[in-house]
């Protein structure tokens, strides 16, 4: 029986983070995943680091946005009619976690971890030889109604409390950043401090080489085979069992399959999401379009991202049962708008990739201990932007469990802010 100090289970860009600033401060690290690393949720998304989030994605107020939702008209989201009642509970805890007074709570009890996502990618960045990756470009958002733009103002001037600059761009200045984009909008904003990456699964991998390299061991092995050894943890894996006295859960949208079982119920639901490729086509004289950095459609939901595979396009979220089959009917939506704004060619590939974002109704992650659970950790439900905060969590959590200062207060993320 193999012995190490922690088991990390889950090699998203979460578990793979932790497991990196874990190594990097003298602990024996086993990373077990049941798939390759970074292959699942943090394998699709749309590559944005984006540490000026103020607000979180909130449930809509206007009533015409709900009935656009309800009638599947709206590119922004889709939902499963035999999935609501399931949903239901969660969906009412979201739109009371979006209230204007809760939204601003949320935006300072999260601004700590968002405040430090740039700077510890590129940390991790440096020392795996991933760098080229990183482009600091920033993100551009555009915005097709005066109303959308307008409904703004208080997400700006809290930007501006918190420190993050914000340029807002009429189509000129947005064109004069994106050549490639059609003037179909009035309005833009450009959030300069934004970086993103060309490939996340690339920079996933070289953070598991980069752990590798320090000594960690990643196994392949189921991780609800996760009981109690003695004081400690065992897991299964391909190699036998791994035994730990600390484990770390970072199952993204799996997490529940193990945590339920042990009796840890967390209200954690999916926002499904998906993406396709396609090749740039050139409609001007001057040569191929390209992107220089992601474009999000405001109003419409979607976003366009530069990625080594060609012009990522990544929908908005679909509420579904995490395991139901795809319904990607959001392309169809979606596609003209998104021709209208930017000259898409041809698919590169025909496939449609799934992912499910793994969401608190609050929106804040739990990073923490997993209550009533001794040696049991928890970093799940970075929702929209996991790939923005894995290394952001990997540091915190390593602090946490080696009684190092933690670089922020860790107790908004607590998992017990659910009990009762
Ligand atoms: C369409 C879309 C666009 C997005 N865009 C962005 C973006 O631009 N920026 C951003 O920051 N975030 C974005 N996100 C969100 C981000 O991708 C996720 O929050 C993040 O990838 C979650 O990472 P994770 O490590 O928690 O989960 P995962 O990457 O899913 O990792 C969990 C791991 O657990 C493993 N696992 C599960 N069950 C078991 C088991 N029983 N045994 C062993 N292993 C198991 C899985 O194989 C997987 O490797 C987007 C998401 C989607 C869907």
């Amino acid at each position: 029986m193999a012995r190490t100090d922690a088991i990390v289970l889950g090699a998203g860009i979460v578990g793979t983070s932790i497991a990196l600033h874990l190594t990097k401060r003298g602990m024996s690290i086993a990373l077990i995943d049941r798939a390759g690393v970074g292959e699942q949720t943090s394998y699709g998304n749309a590559g944005i680091i984006e540490g000026n989030t103020v607000f979180p994605p909130a449930f809509p107020v206007e009533l015409a946005a709900l009935l656009r939702i309800a009638i599947k008209r709206a590119g922004e989201a889709n939902y499963h009619l035999s999935f609501l009642p399931q949903v239901l509970p969660w969906l009412m805890a979201f739109r009371a976690a979006s209230s204007p007074e809760r939204l601003l709570e949320t935006a300072r009890l999260i601004r700590p971890l968002y405040a430090r996502a740039v700077a510890e990618h590129e940390a991790l960045m440096m020392e795996s030889g991933a760098a080229h990756y990183l482009r600091k470009t920033g993100w551009l958002k555009i915005y097709r109604s005066n109303r959308s733009f307008k409904a703004l103002q208080s997400e700006f001037d809290l930007a501006v409390q918190f420190g993050l600059p914000l340029q807002t761009l009429d189509t000129a200045g947005a064109l004069a950043l994106e050549p490639a984009l059609h003037p179909v909008f009035g309005h833009a904003v450009f959030w300069p401090q934004a970086a993103s990456v060309s490939n996340p699964l690339a920079v996933t991998r070289a953070y598991a080489a980069r752990f590798a390299a320090l000594g960690g061991v990643t196994l392949a092995g189921d991780a609800r085979s996760l009981h109690r050894a003695g004081n400690g943890w065992r897991v299964e894996t391909n190699e036998g069992g791994i035994d730990a006295p600390e484990v770390v859960v970072a199952l993204g949208p799996w997490a529940g399959d193990l945590l339920e079982p042990l009796g840890v119920k967390l209200p954690l639901m999916v926002k499904r999401g998906y993406h396709r490729h396609f090749h740039a086509q050139s409609d001007k004289s001057d040569g191929n379009a390209g992107l220089s950095r992601p474009v999000l459609d405001a109003g419409v939901g979607y976003v366009i991202t530069p990625m080594e595979q060609g012009i990522r396009m990544t929908t908005g979220v679909e509420f579904a049962a995490r395991d139901a089959p795809p319904t990607p009917v959001q392309f169809d939506r979606l596609m003209p708008k998104v021709r209208e704004l930017f000259p898409l060619g041809v698919q590169v590939e025909e496939k449609t990739w799934i992912g499910a974002r793994p969401c608190f109704p609050d929106s804040r992650p739990v990073i923490g201990r997993a209550p009533g659970l001794g040696g049991l950790w928890l970093a799940i439900g970075h929702a929209h932007w996991g790939l923005t905060l894995g290394p952001a969590t990997g540091r915190l959590i390593a602090e946490m469990m080696t009684d190092a200062t933690p670089y922020c207060d860790p107790a908004p993320y607590r998992a017990e802010r659910f009990d009762g």
